[in-house]
């Protein structure tokens, strides 16, 4: 035995064997090189195992056919086996089979042999196993035996490398109303739950589909193009059966869900930056699935990054009033000015038409609303403390605090805060689609008006602007939009624009109201208005928006020429 174990192939044998494996093919490779070294003096025709692995925290229960390592062209196999079963980690098995050749009977000293062969594969193949396992429990959720994100990557990585990814949508997806199974079931059941989901998932992937588990009831797969469409009807309308002390629980779970395509994609962060994107847009926009698209996702990111950087900038003063003079048609004296809101970032001064529609997403507008209502009131303290003659300011409301019960009195108490007659102050507000709020918007007109303060409706003859709201509502000014203004220019229904200009006009008269039109820069527009008996004027022939320093140039000439 020992002039065996001297000679080179052996040597070589062990020292192929004693080398680390990358992987379970290259081992077999070698193991299958290493073997054909030693088969001739060995008498071995042939050389398999197979596994037998009960299921583990990693993966479920694996029960391979025999897999041949090794056979010797052109040789029979003789009846002679060697079989060598050993235990493995968890309870598992590996047996590895020897077959000797035709008429050629083992002699002991070849069993021995044979024996420390088999267990020097066996220990091989363990430490490649072993390795695989830890590789597995690196790339794998153990709670629902699917890939995590390591794992997700490197799927996306394989997928690339074979130039396939091309073939595939990827997805990132969150249970809908995972949370109700706790109402339903006690809590330390929500992991069975989500394993049920994760079993049922699976029931759908095909053997070149992919799904990965991201953590809590967030889920990715990569499934083919052809198939994306009845994957998103499967996880949108998926039904789990879940048997609990001798009950059948039925949840039918939907999903809220990030896709992407992944043409020209070639980098698995790419991947998961495009799904997580997607994934955003569809709960910023309350939508089930989006799709990613990079304009819509820098628009989305714009908008949070407003919603985000609001209230620092609030604190920080960012917000910077600007007032836009009122003209008396008939006199051209300065009668007023509304109050504009601008946000100087940096250098940058933002319109707010770029920033008001995301803060009425979430509600911060009505904050900024207080906030420009409480800087207009210590603009009008500050000029007459300084001796300056005050006019009214009118301040923009958006309709989202018609919510608010409380509204007209937090108006009161800001401008009494800073003692200044309430007739200094107007509100603006513009109509609602909400036919309900009427009540509300009578119920603030009301008080206000009893209060002194002056209410305007904005943007009239746009939206949802209606002749009912004028019945119903008893307001001061009726401030009519700019797309009613006849241009100067002829155009297609000019003569309808003039028409209806002088009957809202002559409307407004009748019902005791007084009217401006607002966007006006021309002069000829203005002669309209003028001959339509319109009250007041507000545009860009006699001024822009100013900021302060200039409306008190202004204020100290209220004459225009
Ligand atoms: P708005 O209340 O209808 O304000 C009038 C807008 O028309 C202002 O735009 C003003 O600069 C612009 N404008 C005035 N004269 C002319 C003109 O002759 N030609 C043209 N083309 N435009 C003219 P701005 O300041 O950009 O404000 C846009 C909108 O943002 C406002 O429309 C208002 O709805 C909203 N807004 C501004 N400040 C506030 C605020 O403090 N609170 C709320 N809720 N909304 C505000
Ligand atoms: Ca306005
Ligand atoms: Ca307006």
């Amino acid at each position: 035995m020992s002039t065996i174990f001297s000679s080179s192939n052996f040597e070589e044998f062990f020292f192929i064997l004693s080398k680390p494996f990358n992987s379970m093919p290259e081992f077999l490779k070698e193991t299958s090189h290493a073997v054909r070294l030693i088969a001739d003096e060995l008498y071995i025709a042939m050389v398999s195992y197979s596994l037998d692995s009960p299921n583990n925290a990693l993966q479920d229960a694996v029960s391979s056919d025999e897999i041949i390592i090794f056979r010797c062209d052109n040789i029979e196999l003789s009846e002679q086996k060697n079989i060598h079963t050993y235990t493995i980690g968890n309870g598992g098995t590996l047996t590895i089979t020897f077959t000797g050749r035709k008429n050629h009977e083992w002699t002991d000293n070849d069993e021995a042999s044979i024996n420390i062969i088999s267990h020097q594969i066996f220990s091989a193949g363990t430490q490649v196993m072993t390795s695989h396992l830890i590789s597995q429990a690196v790339t794998t959720n153990l709670l629902v035996k699917l890939p995590n994100t390591t794992g997700f990557y490197h799927q996306c990585n394989s997928l690339i490398s074979t130039n396939k990814i091309n073939q595939y949508d990827a997805f990132y997806f969150n249970i809908k109303n995972f949370k109700y199974v706790n109402n339903v079931l006690p809590l330390s059941l929500e992991n069975d739950v989500l394993r049920a989901y994760s079993d049922k998932l699976k029931e759908f992937i095909l053997p070149n589909e992919y799904l990965a588990h991201f953590g809590g009831d967030n889920f990715g797969a990569l499934i083919l193009k052809e198939r994306a469409s009845s994957f998103l009807s499967y996880i949108s309308n998926l039904i789990i059966d879940f048997y609990y002390e001798d009950k059948t629980y039925n949840f039918t779970f939907g999903a809220t869900v990030g896709a992407s395509h992944l043409d020209d994609i070639n980098d698995p962060r790419r991947i998961m930056v495009c799904i997580n994107g997607a994934y955003v847009m569809a709960r910023h926009r309350h939508h089930l699935i989006e799709y990613y698209s990079d304009e819509l996702y820098s628009e989305i990111i714009n908008q949070k990054n407003i919603l985000a950087q609001f209230k620092p900038a609030l604190n920080n003063n960012e917000f910077l009033i600007y007032y836009q003079p009122k003209v008396n048609v008939n006199t051209k004296m300065l009668c007023g000015a509304e109050a504009l809101v601008r946000w100087k970032k940096n250098d940058e001064i933002i319109s707010p038409l770029r920033f008001i529609p995301i803060l009425e997403k979430d509600g911060s507008i009505c904050e900024l609303d207080f906030y420009v209502l409480d800087s207009v009131c210590r603009f009008l303290r500050k000029i007459i403390d300084s001796g300056i003659e005050p006019i009214q300011i009118s301040t923009n409301f958006s309709r989202y605090h018609l919510t608010n019960k409380n509204l007209a009195n937090e108006i009161v108490a800001i401008i009494d805060k800073y003692s200044l007659s309430h007739n200094l102050i107007e509100v603006e507000i513009t109509e609602s689609e909400d036919f309900r709020d009427y009540a509300i918007m009578e119920r603030l007109v009301r008080t206000l008006s009893e209060q002194g303060i002056t209410t305007s409706i904005d943007d009239f003859g746009t939206g949802y602007s209606s002749l009912n709201m004028l019945k119903k509502i008893n307001l001061n000014l009726i401030k009519i939009d700019k797309s009613f203004i006849p241009l100067e220019t002829e155009y297609l229904n000019k003569d309808k624009d003039f028409i209806m200009f002088r009957h809202i006009v002559s409307l407004a008269d009748a019902l005791g109201m007084n009217t401006i039109a607002e966007g006006v820069e021309t002069y000829t527009q203005f002669e309209y208005l003028k001959d339509a008996h319109c009250d007041m004027v507000q545009g860009y022939l006699f001024d822009k928006p100013l900021p302060e320093e200039e409306f008190i140039k202004r204020l100290k000439n209220r004459q225009y020429s």
